[in-house]
């Protein structure tokens, strides 16, 4: 039997979305049927929206949520109806040779439900991030569920399965930040903000935001920076150099997706130092232009971030009971509480910079 519920859609390349009736499936083997309860606007659904990612239109968007399982189907052990979850777009497959080599994070077979979403007349959807959790109920891979304390507020932990786990980890996982290190974040929406918080909770004591809007280098003291440079005013690079006793960063996250912010974080680090990409670029951008003597002279480490390296059965658990410990201000994410048809106004409050993270609730 298939649920019949309200939903987010986007219909075609750039047209403002709309809510439609999806029709759910009940669960088949492997498969969970979760009652979503919230889930954030995530800059990746307007890329979808906007056709940035692929033409697979018509998407049911919506991808960082929260919600508990109403029902599993067959061959499903790991979680029961009544768990409340986490959603995650890293189910991993425990089969590749990444999975096998004990490097889970790394998955690249990573399951989705294998039955298909619908709009009313049968034309399949695609969800984005293989969720599509704008809507009342989704359908999903048993794996893409994480069980997390039954006491967290709904809307802060969903963020968790998006935006602020790639912020966090790129500084705890991917950057290896560690007590006493200093950290340059270059800009403070979303995803870098999670990455100063990610780096204060790591033990970094140096926390040096950089963005070039005043009102988002104030937000950024709230999770931890120590610092601020505005980039629209003085030199990024020299920003960093003074707020770190001359030396640079131990590691530079760029939270953009742009060349010249790269750039800039590969010249802020100090002798050996890390630059963590976790800024998504478009496929039209190149690398920038630096000597090759300075990436080899300057030593160190490139890296690139996908989801914050996370591993979501390990890290979503322990980040949730760490914001119920008042260790990790996650509820500080959440700018507004907003229905299913606040989706498309929400879109331009962020590319605006007014929000860090609308967040729809069921
Ligand atoms: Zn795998
Ligand atoms: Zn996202």
């Amino acid at each position: 039997m298939a649920h019949e519920v309200r939903g987010v859609v986007a219909a075609a390349k750039g047209a403002p979305v709309t809510i439609e009736k999806v029709m759910v499936p009940d669960p088949g083997p492997g498969e969970a049927l979760v009652d979503v309860l919230a889930c954030g606007v995530c800059h990746t659904d307007l890329h979808y929206r906007e056709g940035g990612i692929n033409d697979d239109f018509p998407f049911l968007l919506g991808h960082e949520a929260a919600g508990r399982v109403a029902a599993v189907g067959e061959g499903v052990t790991d979680v029961s109806p009544g768990d409340f979850v986490v959603l995650n777009w890293r189910a991993v497959c425990g089969q590749c040779r990444a999975c096998r080599r004990g490097r889970p994070q790394y998955c690249f077979a990573t399951h989705n439900a294998t039955q298909k979403m619908t709009l009313e007349d049968g034309t399949v959807l695609s969800p984005a991030l293989g969720i599509g959790a704008f809507a009342e109920k989704t359908l999903v891979a048993a794996g893409q569920c994480t069980p997390v304390s039954q006491r967290a507020d709904p809307a802060v932990v969903g963020l968790l399965g998006c935006g602020v786990m790639a912020g966090l980890g790129a500084s705890m996982l991917t950057g290896n930040v560690g007590p006493g290190d200093s950290v340059a974040v270059f800009g403070c929406g979303g995803v870098g903000d999670a990455a100063i918080a990610g780096a204060r909770l790591a033990g970094a004591t140096t926390i040096v935001a950089v963005d070039l809007d005043d009102r988002k280098l104030q937000l950024a003291r709230q999770f931890g920076a120590t610092h601020t440079v505005n980039g629209s005013t003085e030199d990024a690079v020299e920003g960093v150099r003074a707020a770190t006793g001359g030396y640079g960063a131990d590691v530079c996250v760029e939270a953009v997706g742009h060349p010249k912010v790269l750039e800039q974080a590969f010249f802020a680090r100090d002798l050996a130092g890390t630059v963590v990409q976790v800024g998504v670029p478009t496929p039209d951008m190149q690398f920038p232009d630096i000597p090759m003597i300075e990436f080899f002279g300057r030593g160190g480490a490139l890296k690139p971030s996908w989801y914050g390296d996370c591993l979501p059965s390990r890290d979503f658990p322990l980040l949730v009971d760490l914001y119920l410990q008042g260790r990790l201000p996650l509820d500080r994410f959440v700018s507004e509480r907003i229905g299913l048809d606040g989706v498309e106004e929400a879109f331009h409050k962020m590319e605006r910079g007014e929000v860090l993270r609308s967040v729809v609730v069921l």
